[in-house]
């Protein structure tokens, strides 16, 4: 098929969805898009780093696949990068992309719809939009926040810490919350936790509270970043994370390591963990995470070592155990890997490959993500420290490290003078949605 045709069927797919979801007076059942087509399709639900791959590289490895990418979201906002954003350190357009540019230039269709439940004997997703046929249906839906292990099912007082103090892990709104409560803080103590478990990014938070205890320098405000660390120590980079924290954000940031929240006052605003009561002005309380309800509804989770609700995934092929032809990969995974961008953006890939050998009979082996993660330490002058990773699987399937650079000398290294995170994250945007 050429690229001309490609295009076509894609278009010709969207419509028939489009047309199906709007028709008027037909049941659900109906509006199925039934007809089985001679092409394999593939499904993907989540427009995120590793479901924006894996619906790019299944159409690279087979181009006669009718792709569609389910993503609940009206446009892209990056994680990666929104820590110097809320520092306007880079500007808003950098960081928000189109699905729709995304699609055109990888030849699948997006559908906008949120995916709510599934029929595995009929091959059918059910969303929000219609329900979809699929030959192969991927989950790459990202993260949730576990609340729970803190408020043991006090709803109202999870809906006061999500509307009042967002964590900023999940991209979109709580990202605008957090940049306009920092514009606005006037002094006193600015809270950030650190959850225990794989958490999603792991350097991340270490790197806000490097960036908001630089602001409070350079602009002069009378204010302390408390970084409230579940962990017995710094999780990632901590030779690089430990000495800027005491080298340039000494007078400006208190890192408590063990600092599980163990009570929140929400009106007297203080927190009290294991050894301390501390004061706030403001805070942004990041939980646990763990695998979308949907997920689990679906009865398609574990408990792991690492957090309380992780997709059930065979960990070679990133299938659903107990299925045929579901898969998984990015922040839902069960496996030990760095919930990070480049760890999902090659899963997927690697993931896709994994489905294109199922369609051509083949016989796939197992490859490993990648992790890189650059971490920017304060602005004016950028400091920057990296690390890169491979994995590999122990004899019983527990992830262990298959190789790991670091570079965590931010005084000498010169990494910040090249801009490198904007540099990687550029890169990543145009794979996803340019190139
Ligand atoms: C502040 C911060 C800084 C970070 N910095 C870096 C960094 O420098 N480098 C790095 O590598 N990583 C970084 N990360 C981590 C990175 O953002 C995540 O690991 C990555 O986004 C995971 O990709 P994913 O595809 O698994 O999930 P996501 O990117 O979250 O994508 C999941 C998508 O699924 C959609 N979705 C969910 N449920 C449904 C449904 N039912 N129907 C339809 N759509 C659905 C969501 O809307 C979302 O778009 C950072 C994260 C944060 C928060």
């Amino acid at each position: 098929m050429n690229r001309r045709n490609m295009i076509k069927t894609s278009v010709a797919t969207f419509m028939a969805l489009t047309t199906a979801s709007f028709a008027e007076g037909e049941s659900k059942e109906k509006k199925t898009k039934t007809k089985k087509s001679d092409n394999p399709r593939v499904v993907v639900v989540g427009g995120g780093w590793s479901g924006l791959s894996m619906a790019k590289s299944v159409k690279s490895f087979v181009p006669n696949a009718e792709v569609t990418l389910v993503e609940k979201r009206d446009h892209f906002f990056s994680c990666p990068v929104s820590n110097p954003w809320l520092f306007d350190m880079v500007d808003t357009e950098f960081m928000v992309h189109s699905f729709i540019d995304a699609a055109k230039t990888h030849d699948y269709t997006f559908l906008q719809a949120t995916a709510t439940g599934l029929d595995q004997k009929k091959n059918i997703l059910n969303t929000t939009e219609g329900d979809l046929n699929y030959d192969y249906l991927v989950f790459a839906t990202g993260i949730e926040y576990d609340y729970d292990v803190w408020t043991h099912g006090d709803k109202k007082l999870e809906n006061e810490l999500r509307s009042t103090y967002p964590a900023g892990f999940i991209g979109g709104s709580e990202h605008l919350t957090l940049k306009r409560k920092i514009k606005n803080f006037k002094g006193g103590n600015f809270i950030i936790t650190v959850p225990s478990g794989n958490y999603r990014c792991l350097p991340a938070p270490y790197e806000r509270a490097a960036l908001l205890a630089d602001h409070f320098k350079r602009n002069k405000i009378d204010g302390k970043v408390y970084l409230l660390d579940a962990n017995n120590s710094i999780t990632i980079k901590e030779e690089g994370f430990a000495s800027a924290f005491k080298k340039l954000h000494k007078d400006h940031l208190v890192h408590l390591s063990d600092a599980q929240i163990l009570e929140f006052d929400l009106e007297k605003k203080e927190v009290e963990t294991d050894f301390d009561t501390i004061k706030f002005e403001d805070a942004s309380f990041y939980p646990n995470v763990k695998a979308p309800k949907l997920l689990e509804d679906l009865g398609l989770t574990i408990k792991t070592a690492y957090n309380r609700v992780e997709a059930n995934l065979d960990v070679y092929s990133n299938k659903f155990k107990g299925t045929k032809n579901i898969y998984g990969c990015g922040d839902i995974r069960p496996m030990g890997f760095s919930k990070s961008g480049n760890t999902a953006y090659t899963e997927g890939a690697n993931v896709a490959r994994v489905i294109a050998n199922e369609i051509y009979g083949k016989k796939s082996t197992w490859a490993s993500p990648t992790t890189v993660c650059i971490s920017i330490l304060s602005k004016d002058p950028i400091h920057e420290i990296s690390l890169v990773s491979e994995y590999k699987y122990g004899s019983k399937g527990e992830t262990q490290f298959n190789s790991t650079f670091t570079d965590e000398k931010w005084e000498t290294n010169g990494l910040g003078a090249q801009k490198t995170q904007y540099a990687w994250a550029q890169g990543m945007f145009d794979n996803m949605f340019y190139a």
